[in-house]
């Protein structure tokens, strides 16, 4: 699709943030144009608006700015699949590994039902990880996980002295 190649050059890649050695993919120079902008969300929207989606589970943060325009879009309701203690309500938590340590992801209980088919969005996949919480936490209370799907994948994810050498990225692919 042509419009990928607009979206790719419209990611600023920054060195040594947030720790030297790790090449961080910046989507906040995507938001300043707004045909890029608008063309990462029209082909998630294409590829998601007749699947009978109800959910889109954005992940903190950056789910929380490609997830609720495609929620809209397709005619589905945006749930915020947050940090620890951020949710004010009672929320389910998964708890998942990192490079270094664990960290914990919650949503709101009576957010979803049972049954329901969601689509997880986050700007960027790298180990998968933060997909993989997102999922177990939406399949434990019974709702079907459709895709997942993020602006930006890491192709080459390799460790070096403890630095993460990043490669290619490939926009907007689903799956
Ligand atoms: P994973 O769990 O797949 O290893 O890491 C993905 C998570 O880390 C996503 O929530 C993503 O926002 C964040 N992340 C890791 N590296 C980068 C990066 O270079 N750029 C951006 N924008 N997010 C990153």
């Amino acid at each position: 699709d042509g419009r990928i190649a607009g979206i790719s050059a419209a990611i600023r890649v920054i060195p040594d943030f947030p720790k030297p050695g790790i090449l961080f993919q910046d989507i906040t120079t995507l938001l300043l144009d707004p045909k890029a902008f608008k063309d990462t969300i029209d082909l998630f929207v294409e590829r998601y608006k007749d699947k009978n989606i109800s959910v889109v589970a954005g992940i903190e943060a950056r789910g929380f700015i490609f997830g609720p325009p495609i929620a809209l879009a397709i005619g589905a309701k945006f749930v915020p699949m947050r940090k620890p203690n951020k949710l004010p309500g009672e929320v389910i938590s998964e708890e998942y590994s990192l490079e270094y340590g664990t960290d914990k992801m919650e949503m709101h209980v009576g957010a979803v039902q049972a049954g329901e088919r969601a689509l997880v969005i986050d700007d960027l996949i790298a180990t998968g990880g933060t997909l993989c919480a997102a999922i177990s936490l939406l399949e434990r209370v019974g709702v079907h996980v459709v895709e997942c799907a993020c602006v930006i994948e890491l192709e080459y994810l390799k460790d070096g002295g403890g630095a993460a050498i990043r490669g290619e990225e490939s926009a907007a692919e689903g799956g």
